[in-house]
């Protein structure tokens, strides 16, 4: 009997919870994914994340063909066309993995439904991406957390899953199956292009799961034993640039997980240990606020604590477009947008100051630079995108009430020597550090290079924002 697989962020044959169980049912299994215009259609997608996710598809596809099946595309709303494709081939069931994402989740109850009015087993209920359930991580009054310090003390004192069974030799449609498919919505994979989306520069990372497989050997092998020494900087490849994969699911996070313990295994010093711990820490934080999405998904649309609710943000567009651009004359800054805008990805460290830049500095609401991410962004992802913003904006849940940064204090911290900001911001590379650093570049100096006066002053605006802050925390 067929069992189709429901691909969504998880795309990769490997260690992959649903599928395994799909396997274990059937020996006919075929994948489908659904290219779902509710999302597609949104003024909020990244043409880089389009294009790394055809990529992991155009893998997926071949992984299933070496397996001896077929993944199958649609390009539909999933609610109908996902039941319509299961009932043409009679299929006994359709088995997904569940996802922590609002929209997600009212999706899949209807699809649900759907295909239980039809008649077809339903088994959504896999954790995939995740190594803890939100359920499984809860307090001692069994409350969710807010606070990432006790959820981390729990979630990781939990022993955790090892990768499930890869998919292995199956069985797919046959040549009439085939041709039912396609009177019933089956497409062949467009390109990115084809769904309008162009992206014609180098990704960060190369798409699929080999490829994910690879990225994380490579990381595992040597740099995470310097992460925590190096992952603060900006000019050096000290981080995994996994987050794409991780979104997508192009790896597995049981692999993911087996890899840092492996990596423990073999270090040979508490300062390795240290380093390892700190990134299992950041896997951590994803599924913080992956848990915090699930149980709050009011964050999506504002803020968390109440003193942000209301902020009288001032929303300056021409402000707005001066950072989008990366055009605001505070050089770590603008080097930072620009690469987001080059190259879609950003540094985590930037991600932070850019962030506090928006909101402190130029009075912009959070969520306007939530958006602007998400458009640019080859792993924008709703909770780890909404989970930064929000810490950045201190609107979230991290204790500490205002965190502000100073721009030239991060530059001469965690870009010394300027390497960065020469790199992005090439109309600077002839200016001395230590100007480049502190941003005490005069204004014919700016004039000659081509480089715009700050668009504020940041002393000013701190000044500032810490007045409506007392104000709204007074109210
Ligand atoms: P590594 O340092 O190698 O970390 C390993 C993995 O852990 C990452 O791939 C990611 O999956 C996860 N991770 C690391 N840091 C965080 C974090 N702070 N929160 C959640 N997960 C984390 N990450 C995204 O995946 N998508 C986003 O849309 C996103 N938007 C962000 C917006 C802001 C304002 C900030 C401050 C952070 C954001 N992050 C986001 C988190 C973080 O910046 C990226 O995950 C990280 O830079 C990706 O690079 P990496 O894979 O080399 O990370």
């Amino acid at each position: 009997d067929l069992i189709l697989f429901w691909h969504r962020r998880d795309l990769r044959v490997s260690d992959n919870t649903g599928l395994a169980a799909a396997s274990a049912q059937s020996q006919k299994v075929v994948g489908v994914f659904c290219l779902d215009p509710n999302i597609l259609e949104r003024d909020d997608v990244a043409p880089v994340r389009v294009t790394y996710m055809i990529g992991c598809l155009q893998a997926l596809q071949q992984r299933y063909a070496e397996l001896g099946s077929q993944l199958l595309i649609l390009h539909d709303n999933p609610i109908q066309a996902i039941p319509r494709l299961a009932t043409a081939l009679n299929a006994q069931a359709v088995f997904w993995n569940w996802d922590v994402e609002p929209y997600s989740q009212e999706r899949d109850r209807a699809v649900m439904e759907a295909l239980k009015e039809k008649g077809i087993q339903v088994l959504p209920e896999n954790w995939d991406q995740i190594l803890h359930s939100p359920d499984e991580i809860r307090t001692g009054s069994n409350q969710p957390y807010t606070v990432f310090t006790p959820f981390w003390r729990n979630w990781s004192s939990k022993p955790k899953a090892e990768p499930v069974v890869t998919l292995q030799g199956v069985t797919g449609l046959t040549t009439a199956e085939q041709e039912i498919a396609q009177q019933s919505g089956v497409i062949p994979l467009p390109t990115a292009q084809d769904l309008g989306f162009v992206w014609d520069r180098d990704l960060v990372i190369a798409p699929g799961e080999i490829a994910a497989q690879e990225r994380l050997e490579e990381f595992t092998y040597k740099s995470i034993t310097e992460y925590k020494e190096q992952r603060n900087f900006p000019a050096v490849n000290g981080t995994s640039q996994l987050s794409a994969a991780l979104k997508f699911g192009a790896i597995g996070i049981r692999t993911v997980w087996v890899a840092t313990i492996a990596a423990l295994e073999n270090s040979r010093s508490d300062e390795t240990d240290t380093s390892i711990r700190a990134w299992q820490q950041e896997l951590a934080w994803r599924e913080f606020y992956q848990h915090a999405m699930y149980h709050f998904p009011e964050l999506a649309t504002g803020a968390y604590r109440e003193a942000f609710k209301n902020f009288p943000y001032e929303n300056n567009e021409e402000l707005f477009q001066a950072w989008c651009e990366g055009k605001t004359g505070y050089p770590i800054v603008d080097a930072a947008m620009r690469q987001m805008n080059e190259s879609g990805w950003m540094h985590n460290r930037c991600r932070m100051i850019v962030a506090n830049f928006l909101t402190k500095d130029l009075l912009i609401d959070p969520r306007l630079g939530e958006k602007y991410f998400y458009q640019r962004l080859i792993d924008g992802d709703l909770s780890a995108n909404n989970g930064g913003w929000q810490w950045s904006a201190s609107s979230g849940m991290d204790p500490k009430p205002v965190r502000i940064f100073n721009p030239a204090s991060q530059a001469q911290k965690f870009d010394p020597e300027g390497e960065y900001i020469r790199e992005w911001v090439p109309e600077l590379r002839s200016v001395d550090t230590e100007y480049l650093l502190s941003g005490n570049i005069s204004e014919q100096e700016r004039a000659a290079l081509g480089y715009p006066l700050p668009v504020v002053d940041h002393k000013l605006q701190q000044r500032q924002f810490k007045a409506i802050y007392a104000q709204q925390k007074a109210q």
